[in-house]
């Protein structure tokens, strides 16, 4: 009887609408990449894709998805350990621990799925996982799903990590320290040289989530285990394939094999849910091969990231200190961010405004996303866009 919760179900909506945060979809006619097209008929330069590498729509990738199709079928019609695993699996996994110099990597249908069932098979009621209070939905939920106690830190804040790590020794067996690499919001990376000396003080793992770093942060895009030469310290990392790494799907944790192993023994998502479609596996090889080949994407998502920023600061617009391919506008005000985004977008310019809750109150921004498709007549364009917008609604002087 579906009855009254119909109801209260479309109050609940309505409220969501009025409060300003219905989330409605934008529909896009074209393959992703710097320019698409929307369903209006506009064609939009894209800052919002976290296509960081232009991957989403690359020829290699596309044309490996299609060969791995011919040669290893649509679906596998089974979990990994039943009858899932396919050689193309077990050599992505390969790829993998190699790219991030780890043991062993296994791999999930979504990051989603690789952070939510990564803490509940090692830890139990007896450890302690210290978590960044920006830390991704998923590890949230991931925390959620083990009996270990838990302790929150203020982003990136060292002397309350240290205060965490003091208060969790006290009683825990084992201790976690959990950080995002890049958060997403500001773009600002974990300070993962402190964290490894406190983690070393106070004898705990770390675990890093290169979700918004693999493939963009440090000189040949291993993240932000790079940017700080901390690669073989960090205990525990996962992933998307579903970003920087050519936008489709899937996610993996790497890291010490005997944690490795141990996941795939009881690890949920990865026990009872559908081995990776052999296409997203093949084109994820061919991804790998590519990065180990070349870092020409890396090294132009760098330079347009830069210029971009540079630029930026330069027109008077107030940017958050970034050391990745995110770049937030800041503009304060909620209403301001929507206007102003919706301006862009009229300028031919896809960006998004975020607000309160996603972001915290007062700190309003409009976070653009810059991608090494990025060509810097495409960079000039959104600069000048926003130059104009950012004059006419009286964020510039
Ligand atoms: C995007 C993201 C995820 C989820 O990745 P999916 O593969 O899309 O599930 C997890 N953690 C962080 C930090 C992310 O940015």
């Amino acid at each position: 009887m579906y009855g009254k919760i119909k109801e209260h179900l479309a109050t609940e909506l309505a409220g969501i609408k009025e409060a300003g945060l219905f989330k409605a979809e934008r529909i896009i006619a074209s393959p992703q990449g710097p320019e698409i097209k929307l369903n209006t008929g506009q064609t939009v330069l894209n800052f919002c894709a976290n296509n960081y590498l232009g991957l989403s729509n690359h020829p290699r990738l596309v044309q490996a998805a299609k060969n791995t199709l011919d040669s290893h079928g649509f679906g596998m019609s089974s979990v990994r350990f039943i009858c899932g695993t396919q050689d193309i699996h077990t050599e992505l996994e390969q790829k993998i621990a190699e790219f991030f110099g780890t043991e062993d990597t296994i791999l999930y249908a979504a990051a989603f799925d690789a952070n939510g069932g990564v803490f509940e098979p090692i830890l139990t009621a007896e450890d302690a996982i210290i978590s960044d209070s920006l830390n991704h939905a998923s590890i949230i939920d991931g925390v959620r799903l083990c009996k270990a106690q838990r302790f929150r830190f203020d982003n990136a804040n060292m002397v309350d990590l240290e205060v965490k790590l003091k208060e969790a020794s006290k009683t825990a067996r084992f201790k976690l320290i959990v950080t995002d690499g890049v958060f997403s919001m500001d773009g600002n990376v974990a300070p993962l040289d402190k964290i490894n000396e406190l983690a070393k003080k106070y004898d705990a793992m770390i675990m890093v989530d290169e979700c918004h770093s693999a493939g963009v942060v440090g000189k040949t895009g291993r993240g932000v285990t790079e940017l700080f030469d901390v690669r073989g310290e960090v205990d525990i990392i996962t992933g998307t394939l579903g970003k920087a790494f050519g936008g489709g799907i899937g996610g993996f944790t790497t890291g010490h094999k005997e944690i490795i192993e141990m996941l795939r023994q009881k690890s949920r998502p990865y026990l009872f849910s559908n081995s990776l479609i052999p296409a997203a596996v093949g084109a994820g090889i061919e991804m790998f091969d590519m990065m180990t080949q070349t870092n020409e994407l890396q090294d132009k998502l760098h330079a347009n990231s830069k210029y971009f920023m540079e630029k930026m600061k330069n027109a008077g617009f107030d940017i958050k200190p970034s050391r990745s391919a995110i770049c937030a506008v800041m503009l304060y005000d909620a209403k301001l961010s929507q206007d102003m985004a919706a301006k862009l977008l009229e300028e031919g310019i896809y960006v998004i405004g975020f607000y309160y809750p996603v972001v915290a109150k007062g700190l309003a921004r409009i976070r653009v996303q810059l991608s090494a498709a990025h060509e810097t007549e495409h960079l000039d364009k959104a600069i000048a866009a926003f130059t104009k917008v950012g004059k006419e609604l009286g964020v510039l002087k």
